[in-house]
């Protein structure tokens, strides 16, 4: 048990010494909505080996809808530029953390649960 907490602070020492180079790569913005309230780094595959590419920085309202809060689409609507990023934790993070906006998008909402299920696959 003392070993997972020691590996759970090796990882957040590691993910303060990515800092600098995804701030760097960020623009000191979010990498999501390009806001610049309380920026942090995210770790997007917490069981995966760390490297930039599965890190992003995000502001603390996007740390919340990647931690599964709910955003109406509106709000939504300004991390749509991330979706285009070729890094995955920007890129796939987004998508996941607006995936519950394509919910309220698809009136017939089974359509759109089939292709969410589709993609997993
Ligand atoms: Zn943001």
């Amino acid at each position: 048990m003392a070993k997972g907490f020691q590996e759970n602070k090796d990882r957040k020492e590691a993910i303060g010494s990515f800092g600098k180079s995804i701030g760097k790569r960020a623009g000191f913005k979010c990498e999501w909505c390009e806001s610049k309230d309380e920026l942090r780094v995210w770790d997007y595959q917490p069981d995966l080996e760390l490297e930039t590419d599965t890190l992003a920085l995000l502001c603390q309202r996007c740390r919340e809808w990647a931690d599964g809060r709910k955003a109406d689409p509106q709000e939504l609507r300004s991390i749509r530029n991330a979706l285009w990023s070729n890094i995955p934790a920007v890129a796939e993070g987004a998508s996941q953390g607006s995936g519950q906006m394509q919910r309220g998008f698809g009136q017939g909402g089974d359509r759109g649960e089939l292709h969410r299920r589709r993609r997993h696959g």
